[in-house]
């Protein structure tokens, strides 16, 4: 599943003569989101915009499944509001 959002912003004049400067370009906003990624050398959660994955610290720890669960889930959730997408270039591959 791909989803890019784009967000243009049209700024309509009401019979003004204006004319748009350039700085006034629409502004492109992409939101980003946590992907699962499966391939045959990574499988995990990653950065639907950028290069970044999640990277487990060791095991999850909790007292049950589901307090493990939700420890993982917390600790991939700060990391990918942590990261920053500019830091992480995707890494692009060549086709051949
Ligand atoms: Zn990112």
């Amino acid at each position: 599943m791909h989803s890019v959002v784009l967000h243009t912003r049209e700024k309509k004049t009401n019979g003004a003569k204006h004319r748009y400067s350039r700085s006034s370009l629409p502004s492109i906003v992409t939101i980003r989101e946590l992907e699962w990624i499966e391939k045959p050398r990574f499988r995990g959660w990653g950065c639907s915009e950028c290069g970044w994955v999640f990277n487990p610290s060791g095991a999850p720890t909790g007292k049950s499944l589901d307090e493990s669960l939700r420890n993982f889930e917390l600790q991939r959730d700060k990391e990918f509001t942590a990261h920053v997408c500019a830091e992480h270039p995707r890494t692009k591959r060549k086709e051949r």
